[in-house]
Parts: C-alpha cells; structure tokens; sequence
C-alpha cells in the first residue's frame, strides 16, 4: 500500500489571508479587488517595486558580492542599521550595546524566533495578545509552544481603543507576563493608542512588571515618518524596559518576498545580551541556519547612503499619502451614498487597513456578488485600492451594509 495511505492527513483549510489571493487569482470578473492581503499597489493597482530599491539593487549588482553564507545572526551592517532605524542611532541602549539583535526572515521569521526564545527561557509566562489582532499571531506562538492569552482592545461602539478594557486586563495579567503590542498601525484594526494612552501603558508594565513585546511591521507606514511610527518602542526603552522588538521591512521597502527583518531583544546590560544572542542563534541554527543576504543588502545600502535614504522617505510619504487619500475618497463616496450611517472611522484609521465591522456574512456578500476579497473578519487593505475604484468598493460597502 502506499505509505501515507497509513497515516492521517487531513486537508487544512485555506489561510485566513494568503488563501483569499488565491480565491481572487481564480475570479473571472472584470471588476474584482483584491484587499485582502497587506500589500501596496499603485493607482493602476500594480505591485510597486521602490525606486530606491532598484538603485540599490543597480549598486549592488556593479560591486559582485558573493554569495557566501551569512554568520546565523546575520549580516553586520545590516543590524547596526536596523537597531539604529528602530530607537535611532543615539539611543543608550545601542551605544551601550546592550541589544541582542539577529536578522531573521521578515516580520514572521522574527515573532517566530522570539516565540521559541519565550517557551524555552520564559515558560510558564503567557503571552497577552490584543483581541483582534493580526491573523497569523495566535498560530506563530501556538507553534512555538507559548501559552497565550488576549485581551481587550478593540471597542466596536466607538470603533476605538477599548482602553478600560485593555487596562483592566493588563492589570489582572499574572506579574511578569509578556504583552504584545503592535508598534505602530495595529493591524488589523487600525486604532492606535495616543502618545498619552502609551505613556500610560508603559508605566503598568513597570508596575505590573510585564514585559513589553513589540510587533513592529509598519514603521514609516502609518504617519509616513520613521521617528514617529518608532514613537513606542522608543519610549518603552527610554524609560528602561527590557523589551522585545520584532521589524520588518516587507511594508515600508516593499521588500516583501524578499523576508528581511530583524528581532531585537533589550537587556539590561551588555553581558545579557551577549547571552541572549548567543540563544537565539543557537534557536535559528538548526530551524533554518542563516538568513538571506539580498535584503540584508538592500536595507543596509539605503539606510547607509543619505542621499537614497532621503529617497526612501519620500517614496514612503508617497506611499502612505496614497493610503490617506482613497481613504477620503472612500469615506466620501460612502458618506455621499449612505449619509444615515457614521462612516468616520475610515477617515480616523491608521495604516494599510480599514476594519469596517462587517459580519461574516456581509463580507460573503462583498465578496460573492462584488468580487471585492478582504479577509472574513471586516478588515480591508487600502493599499490595494486605487482612486478609481473606491465609489465601486463604496456601493458595494452600501448595498453589503444595509
Ligand atoms: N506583524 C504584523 C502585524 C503584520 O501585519 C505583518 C504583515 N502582514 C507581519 C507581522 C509580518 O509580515 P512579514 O513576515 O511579511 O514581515
């Protein structure tokens, strides 16, 4: 017989946000959108390579570097540059050395590691995870064995922070417990909390001594400024937590396949962190040895050379201004044809996403009779929306509502 006739294989269902592309792929209709996945398109709703991606490609290419491995913790210049990105290049934390960081394989590699990093020296703390939050989260920590919990973020009323809620659960969290928060732009709701509501945040977790644990996978996408979207981190370091921060460069470089991201772990001291990048590696080695050069490469020449690093900045404010701008069109469009309803919040959302509060079954509906695709739980990706179609995405919004 043959051999997997004797072992149980179950069909897996599709995945909640990378299957939706796939269903899109399979749709005949001229009219269909695709906003289910995170990715930036163009008013032509083509994919967007940067310019200055292609620059640094164009150097790199000219100097012939080899393809030699890359040490497991990654390539040099490119963690001095992402360390300095996040808390800026001045921060006592860097200069005092005491961030562990390593390279992994984007936003996801990175959660990944620092997931089996928790179970292995942090067990028995639970990992507090904002209800909702990005899809891929619960099952990143399920499989790096780390016990997880949520709590309370989102208020459907206000289509805001539920900030009682996320307080009161924060405080009810067993002391030393691990929080996630998203750094910037959370996905998939698009509320952030303010400056002050931080501040606030950051004092619970010295009283409460949680340890702060950011997901960072939109700097420089929400405002369109890279000190301003690094606000929390930065201010978590400052006022002297240790804190985990996971980064990616999928979003702000358009560097999405290329799976270049970093984990940054914030200790106390030099000592410690030599000791904890000493278990990452010994973490990464064996799950997939060394990461990827090119995007290491990428990154670094951008960030490394002012005058393509001020490039950068203008094509992300391009970018997010973009975003901004279907978003008023949107909020036009609908306000235009269903006056009755509030629709600010789409206006007030940061980021790549729209969570509209659809039903399941509305967003069916968007999907069976628009051939509109955005992932079941209401959120849409603007980023994937052009001018020209936000009155179409509004009607069907309208017609899917009422
Ligand atoms: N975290 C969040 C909140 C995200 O939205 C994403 C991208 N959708 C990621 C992490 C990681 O993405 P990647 O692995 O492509 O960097």
């Amino acid at each position: 017989a043959p051999w997997f006739s004797g072992v149980e294989v179950e069909m897996a269902p599709p995945d909640p946000i990378l299957g939706i592309t796939e269903a899109f792929k399979a749709d005949g209709s001229a009219d269909k959108l695709n906003l289910g996945v995170g990715a930036y398109r163009t008013e032509e709703l083509a994919p967007y390579v940067l310019e200055v991606v292609k620059k640094a490609e164009a150097k790199m290419l000219e100097k012939g570097e080899n393809k030699e491995y890359l040490p497991i913790d990654g390539l040099a210049a490119f963690k001095k540059a992402t360390v300095e990105l996040l808390l800026g290049a001045d921060s006592p934390a860097v200069k005092e050395g005491r961030v562990a960081t390593i390279q992994s394989l984007s936003g996801t590699g990175s959660l990944r590691v620092a997931g089996q990093f928790l179970s292995r020296f942090c067990s028995g703390r639970t990992l507090y995870i904002s209800d909702p939050t990005w899809g891929n989260h619960k099952a990143i920590f399920t499989d790096a064995g780390v016990p997880w919990k949520t709590y309370r973020y989102f208020d459907p009323e206000t289509v805001g922070l539920d900030e009682e809620g996320m307080m009161a659960d924060l405080k009810a969290a067993p002391e030393g417990s691990v929080v996630l928060l998203h750094g910037c732009a959370h996905n998939p709701t698009g509320v952030d909390p303010t400056k002050e509501q931080w501040k606030q945040i950051c004092d619970l977790c010295h009283e409460r001594q949680l340890l702060p644990f950011f997901d960072v996978a939109y700097q420089g996408f929400a405002t369109g400024s890279l000190e301003e979207d690094a606000f929390a981190p930065r201010l978590f370091v400052e006022e002297g937590h240790d804190v985990i921060v996971c980064q990616s460069y999928s979003k702000n470089l358009g560097l999405y396949a290329e799976r270049i991201g970093a984990l940054n772990i914030v200790a106390s001291d030099k000592d410690s962190a030599a000791r904890i990048l000493s278990q990452l590696k010994k973490i990464a080695r064996p799950m997939y040895s060394n990461p990827p050069v090119h995007g290491a490469r990428i990154v670094t020449e951008v960030i490394g050379n002012k005058d393509m690093f001020d490039e950068w900045k203008g094509e992300m404010e391009m970018m997010s201004g973009r975003i901004m701008t279907v978003r008023g069109e949107l909020y036009d469009h609908l306000t235009r044809m269903a006056p009755e309803k509030d629709w600010s919040f789409v206006k007030r959302q940061i980021g790549m996403f729209s969570y509209t509060g659809m039903t399941p079954d509305q967003v069916a509906n968007m999907t069976g009779k628009h051939h509109i695709y955005m992932t079941k739980d209401g959120r849409i990706s603007l980023a994937g929306l052009s001018s020209s179609k936000a009155e179409y995405l509004a009607a069907a919004m309208v017609d899917s509502v009422r």
